[in-house]
């Protein structure tokens, strides 16, 4: 289908699922990252480059060896990024990436570009008293996050109160800062944009996440509000994504607001392939991880090829994290309409993705029906 070679920057699950598309396309896919990760393990094609995707050396190595390079993740250097554009290509470019990984930036970025996010400030000193000053602006609760290298939670404190200071200077110490105004949400919505090279967008339906203890736990799709409200999100999702540069998939994470004018804001975006969106492998004519693909090698893709496989498709997906997953996953089996993904992880450490299902009905009534066993499950699991 396309002759050059990608190589992918970290192996992990998503990693692991753009090499399944790839593979079906006959399309050659090089991955940086340890020995035996979850995407190398599937794909004995080729010599993979042993390493990490934050160092330099190892991401000169790669680019050694393929003609593109894409991401996974986007906690990367991107001043070795900037080094090898030209010699490969990079999509999306590594300006995208650079101002992504910066939460801090990135929100300044979408904000000037006319899409609303939180009201946020960059902690220049973590003291107390500039936190008191930030609480002083934007009353109690606000959100404490680490500008970088943040997932699943890991670098948000929700300070609720200014005696909670000194605890969330201590739990984000030696990071750096920025303060965001607390959004006040009754739902949690995402959509998976395609950029493709000439920076048009085409979206996915707009869906549903819930998070327990900041981790995404289930993702509805489509999400469960007015078709309006779903159709605003897309558009400000593509408006956002439009705003980057270079070719690929973006996850935009979206707050509802309990304004009782259903406005929205713009939560956080991915330059890669989301866990929001692997509903898509199941439910959509083209997947995200197929879509990212063809954006990046500029093989065409529909509009029609994002829409859920029928205007009643409904989706739901279930993360499953820690332990005791594959006792889901077998239960899964025997459930009609669930798919199960594992992604082959050594260690199942409490809140760790260790695979996910997704449950395909005609209505969201019987995916509601047909998964809630499932999540009891995974609930059970944590009492
Ligand atoms: P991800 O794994 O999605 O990359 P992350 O570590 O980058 O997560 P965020 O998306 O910034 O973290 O926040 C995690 C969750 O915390 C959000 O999904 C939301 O539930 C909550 N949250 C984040 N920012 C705010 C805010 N300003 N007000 C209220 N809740 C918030
Ligand atoms: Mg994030
Ligand atoms: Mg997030």
């Amino acid at each position: 289908m396309d002759s050059r070679k990608i190589g992918i920057l970290g192996g992990g699950q998503l990693g692991r699922m753009l090499v399944e598309a790839a593979h079906r396309l006959n399309i050659k896919t090089v991955i940086l990252d340890a020995d035996n990760s979850p995407a190398k393990q599937i794909n004995a094609l080729h010599p993979h480059i042993t390493g990490s995707f934050a160092s330099a050396d190892h991401i000169r190595e790669l680019a050694k060896e393929c003609d593109i390079i894409t991401y996974e993740i986007e906690h990367i250097d991107t001043k070795v990024l900037e080094e090898i554009d030209g010699q490969v290509e990079l999509q999306p470019s590594w300006r995208t990436v650079r101002v992504i990984q910066d939460k801090f930036l990135q929100k300044s970025h979408i904000s000037e570009a006319g899409v609303p996010v939180a009201e946020s400030i960059s902690v220049e000193q973590n003291t107390p008293e500039s936190l008191q000053k930030i609480g002083a602006k934007f009353g109690y609760p606000f959100m404490l996050k680490s500008r970088t290298l943040a997932y699943d939670g890991r670098g948000n404190f929700v300070v609720s109160n200014a005696e909670k200071i000194p605890e969330a200077l201590e739990a984000l110490k030696n990071r750096p800062l920025y303060a965001e105004r607390w959004a006040p949400f009754v739902k949690e919505l995402a959509v998976m944009v395609v950029r493709t090279k000439d920076g048009k967008c085409v979206s996915y339906p707009t869906v549903e996440t819930v998070h327990e203890n900041n981790i995404c736990k289930l993702v509805y799709a489509p999400a469960r509000v007015p078709d309006g409200v779903r159709e605003r999100a897309r558009a400000m999702a593509e408006k956002a994504v439009a705003s980057f540069w270079g070719a690929g998939v973006f996850g935009v994470e979206m707050f509802l607001l309990s304004d009782g004018q259903c406005s929205l804001l713009l939560n956080e975006l991915a330059p890669r392939p989301h866990n929001s969106g692997h509903y898509t492998i199941e439910a959509c004519a083209t997947s995200q991880y197929e879509a990212h693909l063809r954006a990046i090698t500029d093989l065409p893709l529909l509009p029609a090829s994002t829409l859920l496989s029928t205007p009643s498709t409904s989706a739901i997906m279930l993360n499953l994290l820690g332990p005791s997953y594959t006792d889901i996953a077998k239960k899964a089996l025997a459930t009609p309409g669930a798919t199960v993904h594992l992604y082959g992880k050594h260690e199942a450490k409490p809140g760790r993705k260790m695979g996910h299902l997704t449950v395909v009905a005609g209505s969201m009534s019987e995916a509601e029906y047909r998964v809630a066993p499932l999540v009891a499950l995974a609930d059970a699991d944590k009492t």
